[in-house]
């Protein structure tokens, strides 16, 4: 790991640590497991709190369950063993003159080797009882007399996070030591760009403009040498945030501006690939498609056709939530490709995605004589078994055989770029459901062309920080409109027990003929706490539910078994489908108005809000009931956002802030920058204002 990199770091930061006086292989190898290889990345190995240590608490003043740091003399020291040497608690007894405390560890005799009595120890702990005072694995330094102890006490010292072998009190000495011989190689590294303000304070260039949003003017930031050693000794304790900040506003502007590079290389290098159509099919296929566009979908495909004759290949990342129609309008998209002689490929997550979307974009798309194949990892070949599209398509439209190089959608899952997919003549890609890929499978689509236009959707809404970070080479659209005549959607949250109810009233919405989704988390083995699998509940589901018939759905089926369940389900021979969460992205069937969703809580908001977005498709209400026992009051709370709200930026706002980035993009998703300093939850402005600033850097050195 290092830092950002376009923090240049002057030489001497760049050695090993191993060149540094008393640290040989074992100490390297401890450094690596901490992500330490270089002299900079010690100087930025980040203390993982801070303790104040002007001032101890006396033992006597030790408060129940409330941590303090305290210190004392060792009186007395021991292990209990117990259950025939099984368990064994080693015990600490520290007098600092106002009481005595109990320092106790389970189970880790080696601790006995620390310590001696008459050591003096600082202890940062919670006492668990006060009769006596007790604190159980306290973290403990012993005071050691030296020189070097105005390091340690006196002033609020750095914790740093450790490893196995690696002592805190040899740490905090080491990169004092590191600092002092370094700090003057620290060099700013937006060199003349930023603006000194007053000595040891810098403004970030492109900062004096208000950020976007202009919330808030930007500050002053600590120079990055001055923030480094704020970072590890400040000498108040805003003084460690502050320093963070400015770090992490160096991560950030590092980020942003290889991130505003690629996309410069990018359109220097990339032609110009004329794609914008002429309407010959379009026009035919919104006469046929049975409903008007919204005024989101027309304004978004008017930024499509912009990009697609532009002097650049489009970059474009499209959200809108679960049924804004995002589908209709790749299809727009594709067409005006295929109208100028391009190919177009389509890339979606899953194969019953891929599908749904293969026989829907058969229907639109082979009446006007364009070629429509299927790739995914069950479907090699580019026939589909789809009986009902079929025999309609014969009765209704005969299908005019298009020439062999008629220009083609290829739609697909990532088989697309594993199979042997060979892009013709490549002029679009589209990915559905983004964020179930990869940066990198993304690209790695966009690569079987020559620089292809590209068009990247995605239903779960990014805050738009996160969405500065992840996708900040992407022009960004977004579709904030449902289309019209749309039933409204109901939630409630319900507790386990009151399931008997939940079931009758399911069975009073099928008998209206409606059709219903039911989703438990697992595939084959329950979980603790009653987490339920699909493939367990089955026969209790049809018992339950008869005589409406109950189809089940999830990632272990055969490709064959899938599509058929599917079909079945489009066709209402299935009254109900059972499954997991498999069925979260971009299903499509409107009767379906009911969605039952058991064991809520091992669900993130996001992906429920997504599973939602599966019903309230048709112009009739749907209802979502999310059942979970959880007891735990935040659980519920979570949950409640649900039935609050149907708007998925908010959704999406909680989640981040609840679960953090990790949990709502998933873990398909690659290309999260790995920060030391930067918190994406709540950096939002500073990563605003590095968006700014990498901007004007690279303005400048253009001029
Ligand atoms: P998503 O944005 O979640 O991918 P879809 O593209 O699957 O949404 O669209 C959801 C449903 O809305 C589909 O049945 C689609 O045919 C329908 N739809 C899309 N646009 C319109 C519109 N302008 N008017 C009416 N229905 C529409
Ligand atoms: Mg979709």
């Amino acid at each position: 790991m290092t830092a950002a990199p376009a923090t240049q770091p002057a030489p001497p930061l760049a050695k090993p640590v191993t060149t540094l006086w008393g640290i040989g292989a074992e100490r390297a190898a401890q450094f690596s497991r901490l992500g330490v290889f270089t002299i900079e990345d010690l100087l930025l190995h980040r203390p993982r709190r801070y303790e104040d240590r002007r001032k101890f608490r006396p033992i006597a003043g030790l408060q129940l369950a409330e941590p303090a740091t305290t210190r004392g003399t060792v009186v007395a020291l021991g292990t209990k063993r117990f259950r025939r040497g099984q368990k064994a608690v080693f015990e600490l007894i520290l007098d600092d003159g106002t009481a005595r405390l109990h320092c106790r560890w389970w189970n880790l005799p080696f601790m006995e080797k620390y310590f001696r009595v008459g050591d003096e120890v600082v202890v940062f702990g919670k006492p668990l009882s006060l009769k006596p005072r007790t604190i159980d694995h306290p973290e403990t330094e012993v005071v050691e007399t030296g020189e070097e102890n105005f390091i340690h006490l006196n002033r609020i010292t750095p914790i740093y996070p450790l490893t196995e072998g690696l002592p805190q009190r040899w740490l905090r000495s080491l990169i004092w030591r590191t600092l002092e011989q370094f700090e003057s190689g620290i060099v700013e590294p937006w060199q003349g760009a930023g603006q000194r303000k007053q000595e040891g304070w810098v403004r970030p260039p492109g900062a004096d403009l208000r950020a976007a949003g202009g919330v808030q003017p930007v500050t002053l930031f600590p120079t990055r040498a001055r923030a480094v050693r704020m970072l590890h000794f400040p000498e108040r304790l805003e003084d460690a945030e502050a320093a963070r900040r400015r770090l992490a506003l160096d991560e950030c502007i590092g980020l942003q501006l290889q991130i505003q590079l690629r996309r410069r290389t990018f359109e220097a290098k990339a032609r110009e690939l004329p794609c914008g159509g002429d309407n010959r099919l379009i026009k035919p296929f919104l006469a046929a498609l049975g409903f008007k566009l919204t005024g989101a979908q027309t304004g978004v495909l008017r930024a499509i056709r912009a990009d697609l004759r532009g002097a650049h290949p489009m970059r474009r990342l499209l959200q809108g939530d679960v049924g804004s129609g995002k589908t209709v309008v790749a299809a727009c998209a594709a067409l005006m490709a295929i109208e100028s002689g391009y190919d177009v490929a389509f890339m979606a997550p899953t194969e019953i995605l891929a599908e749904q979307h293969f026989r829907n974009f058969r229907r639109w798309f082979e009446p006007l004589g364009v070629r429509v194949e299927l790739i995914t990892g069950g479907h090699k070949t580019v026939e589909v078994r789809d009986p009902k599209s079929r025999a309609q398509g014969r009765q209704n439209n005969p299908v005019p055989r298009p020439a062999p190089q008629t220009p083609r959608l290829t739609l697909g899952t990532h088989a697309l770029i594993s199979g042997g997919f060979a892009a013709g003549n490549l002029g679009l890609v589209i990915i559905d459901e983004q964020h179930k890929f990869g940066v990198a499978q993304r690209e790695q689509l966009v690569r079987k062309g020559r620089y292809p236009h590209l068009l990247v959707m995605t239903a779960t809404p990014i805050p738009r920080t996160l969405g500065l970070t992840i996708y900040g080479e992407l022009d960004v659209s977004v579709i904030d409109e449902l289309p019209p005549g749309r039933g409204r959607i109901k939630t409630f949250l319900r507790s386990a027990d009151t399931l008997p109810k939940v079931w009758s009233f399911v069975r009073g919405k099928l008998a209206e003929g409606r059709q219903a989704y039911v989703v438990y988390p697992r595939i084959e083995e329950g979980g603790p706490g009653g987490v339920k699998a699909v493939t367990k509940e089955l026969a209790n589901l049809e018992r339950i539910l008869a005589p409406f018939r109950v189809g089940l759905l999830h990632g272990r089926l055969k490709g064959r078994q899938r599509d058929e369940t599917m079909a079945a389900f489009v066709a209402n021979t299935l009254q109900v489908l059972l499954a997991t969460s498999l069925i979260e992205v971009g299903l499509d069937v409107p009767n379906a108005g009911i969605l039952l969703v058991e064991n809520a809580e091992q669900f993130g908001l996001a992906q429920l809000h997504q599973l939602r977005g599966r019903i309230g498709r048709g112009a009739q209400d749907a209802y979502c009931i999310l059942v979970s026992s959880a007891t735990n009051e935040g659980a519920r709370d979570r949950l409640r956002t649900l039935e609050e709200t149907t708007d998925g930026f908010q959704i999406a706002e909680a989640d981040l802030k609840l679960r953090g980035p990790g949990e709502l993009l998933g873990p398909e998703q690659s290309g999260m920058p790995n920060f030391r300093f930067t918190d994406l939850v709540s950096d939002g402005q500073l990563i605003e204002t590095a968006k700014g600033c990498a901007a004007r850097l690279l303005s400048d050195c253009k001029t």
